[in-house]
């Protein structure tokens, strides 16, 4: 369970998050779109503590989002997250780039059981023969397939996703929502989608919230919200 009640931040005078109050269940896929500059990023860097809140609370599976070090390295343990732009390692193949983690967390990834982990999961992305290529060697889909493996190395309970498709063509975008799906389906882990992209939330999403301004204009399933939509979703819709 993720739980945002009155949350607020600014970055000095501009106020980018007003009053957000989110409550995203376990085992959702829940989406967060709107337009470039509406805050969504933010608020996901919020929900991980990469990025600290004015006021409010956040509460993600019991426990509070706070500013202590010790406290958010724990919760940021649950928490995976994927990007637009992959941020792979070059210089490691794709097998050390998944293992990046467990070294973080002093985990050992020459083991016998890190070691059927990793593959585990490579074969859950549909990598496994491309276990020694480097970055380099890869296309963007495959590139995103790493990073996702590598979001779920330490059992995460909740996968953010910050524009994970806007770089990668309409069917390699088909073809990640789709690994999602299955991530979630398999893993039974909570999915937070942020995206501009409405084609997205429809395939992926249980729920969504039209963030605009900082502002929660209106939430609710895909087919609801873009059924009869609001002004506002009208003009983002173009
Ligand atoms: P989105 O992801 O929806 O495009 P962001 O959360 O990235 O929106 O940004 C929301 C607003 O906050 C934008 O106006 C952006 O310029 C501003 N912003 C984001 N990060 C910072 C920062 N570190 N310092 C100052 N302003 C920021
Ligand atoms: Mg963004």
């Amino acid at each position: 369970m993720i739980d945002l009640v009155n949350v607020r931040k600014s970055f000095g005078d501009l106020e980018v998050l007003k009053d957000i109050n989110i409550h995203i269940n376990d085992g959702e896929i829940y989406g967060i779109i709107g337009q470039s500059g509406a805050g969504k990023s933010t608020l996901l860097r919020c929900i991980n503590g990469l990025e600290s809140y004015d006021s409010g609370s956040i509460i993600v599976d019991d426990k509070p989002v706070t500013r202590n070090k010790k406290e958010l390295r724990e919760l940021r343990k649950d928490m995976g997250m994927i990007f637009q732009n992959f941020n792979l390692l070059s210089r490691l193949d794709v097998y050390e780039n998944v293992a990046l983690p467990m070294k973080f967390w002093g985990i050992d990834p020459k083991t016998p059981e890190s070691k059927a982990k990793i593959e585990n999961l490579l074969n859950l992305v549909g990598l496994k023969d491309k276990m020694h290529a480097r970055p380099s060697e890869l296309s963007g889909g495959q590139m995103q397939r790493v990073a996702i493996a590598r979001a779920l190395i330490n059992d995460p309970k909740v996968l953010l996703c910050d524009e994970a498709t806007s770089a990668l063509d309409p069917r390699i975008t088909k073809e990640i929502l789709a690994l999602l799906q299955k991530v979630h389906d398999e893993l039974g882990i909570t999915i937070v989608v942020v995206t501009h992209q409405m084609e997205v939330v429809k395939q992926l999403c249980e729920r969504v919230a039209f963030l605009k301004h900082g502002v929660v204009l209106a939430e609710g399933k895909p087919e609801e919200l873009f059924v009869h939509p609001s002004d506002d979703i009208k003009k983002f819709l173009g």
